[in-house]
């Protein structure tokens, strides 16, 4: 085992785990909170504890159409009970029962008091006044109790939540208006190339659309933070330290693509050595092995590869837990799960792999297909695939048929 492990390491490659730690310990959560209205809150982050001030349902109610009575009056296999009144939702009947009636009833509306249960109406013959029960019902059945979906006093939502269409509706049912929130997160990013041009300028050879910026902007978007987008910065080093130094004072997070890599034309790390403090630079992953951390007056820096998918995948895997942890989320485990993969893959050990894959079912088993093209250029990867397949750096060969851990996306309903 330690035979294999020596072999497989790269020691000037920092494995991912490691990488992971020291980002997590490196970034802080900002302290800044605004009161929000509910509606303004979807992808914030909770920065209070929600106490529930009322049970939820708060009465008795009917979970069906029908007709609420004492079970006690279908003693001795009595059938026949009288209608006196109807019980809608939001106009309860208030009266009080006597033994023999019962009361038409609605979804939602109060159960009267006297009466414990409540029969549908597809189960009784209704004539006039009178109904007749055709199959006997449990005690309780379709009755919605106090408390049984939120009890007052119960901690329902707890800070560091980030607020789902679920959260805000429990929210609201509890007649909640506002909420005390982080404030959203201030995210610079930019590219860095010569070769880059906007997609509206015509193309020479060798210049291609800077894609990343895009990719990036929405994956910001898409965790829900505030994108502040400093365009391309040409491979010029002086012009990179006054763009990293302008965006240190606009932002919470800064992030580039490009020019993290050894060529002559790559200036992030050695800009960085400069201006800031470099934590570690080159990983053991695939793709996106140059990747520089660290941060520029106090404020944290990723510098992700050039290549579209690496920038995608290093983004994915270690940028968004660290945006999570600042915004003040938090810290959850991602769903990994188990299945077979039905190709053989020949693979090189030494780093961490997210290829790109897709998960399927066939004979009612999940399994998984690696894309067949995994460049880090080829984005169509990410488009086609729906999940990542994970494999760990020290795996030689896959084989067709062996279980590999996948990371799926977010999941369509
Ligand atoms: P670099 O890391 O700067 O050496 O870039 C690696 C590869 O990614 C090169 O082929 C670049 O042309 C490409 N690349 C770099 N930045 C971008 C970008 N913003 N959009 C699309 N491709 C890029
Ligand atoms: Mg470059």
């Amino acid at each position: 085992m330690a035979e294999t492990r020596d072999h497989c390491a790269k020691p000037n490659l920092l494995q991912i785990s490691e990488a992971e730690s020291r980002i997590q310990s490196a970034i802080q959560s900002i302290d800044d909170q605004q009161v929000l209205p509910l509606k303004h809150c979807l992808n914030r982050i909770l920065a209070e504890d929600i106490t529930a001030g009322a049970d939820i349902p708060r009465e008795r109610n009917s979970s069906m159409d029908g007709y609420a009575l004492a079970f006690s009056d279908l003693k001795n296999n009595n059938r026949h009970l009288q209608v006196v009144e109807t019980s809608w939702a939001g106009k309860p009947f208030t009266g009080t029962l006597q033994p023999g009636e019962c009361v038409r009833i609605f979804t939602g509306a109060v159960l009267p008091e006297n009466t414990d249960t409540v029969i549908i109406q597809e189960q009784v013959t209704r004539l006039v006044d009178t109904i007749h029960i055709q199959a006997i019902p449990q005690l309780g059945d379709n009755v919605r109790h106090p408390g049984e979906d939120i009890q007052q006093g119960t901690t329902v939502i707890t800070a560091g939540t980030q607020l789902s269409p679920a959260e805000i509706g429990l929210l609201a049912s509890l007649g909640i208006v506002s909420v005390q929130v982080y404030r959203q997160l201030r995210v610079a990013f930019f590219s860095t190339g010569d070769e880059l041009r906007s997609l509206t300028e015509p193309l020479g050879s060798g210049q291609l659309y800077d894609s990343n910026r895009y990719s990036l902007h929405a994956l910001l978007e898409q965790t829900g933070v505030i994108p502040i987008d400093m365009g391309v910065v040409r491979d010029n080093p002086d012009h990179l330290r006054d763009t990293l130094i302008t965006a240190a004072s606009i932002s919470d997070v800064i992030i580039s693509t490009g020019g993290a890599s050894v060529g002559d034309a790559d200036f992030i790390q050695p800009v960085m050595d400069s201006i800031g403090q470099l934590a570690f630079w080159k990983l053991a992953i695939k793709p996106g092995k140059p990747l520089v951390f660290g941060n520029i007056q106090h404020i944290p820096f990723f510098g992700l590869p050039g290549n579209p998918v690496s920038v995608m995948v290093t983004f994915l895997i270690l940028v968004r837990p660290a945006l999570f942890k600042r915004m003040g989320k938090q810290a959850h485990q991602s769903l990994q799960i188990q299945v077979p993969i039905n190709h053989t893959i020949h693979r090189k050990p030494g780093r961490q792999e997210y290829q790109r894959g897709v998960l399927s079912i066939k004979n009612n088993q999940l399994q998984v297909t690696p894309f067949a093209t995994q460049g880090s250029h080829i984005l169509n990867s990410m488009v086609r695939a729906n999940c990542f397949i994970v494999i760990p750096a020290q795996c030689h060969t896959i084989t067709a048929g062996e279980n590999v851990f996948v990371l799926p996306f977010d999941v369509d309903l």
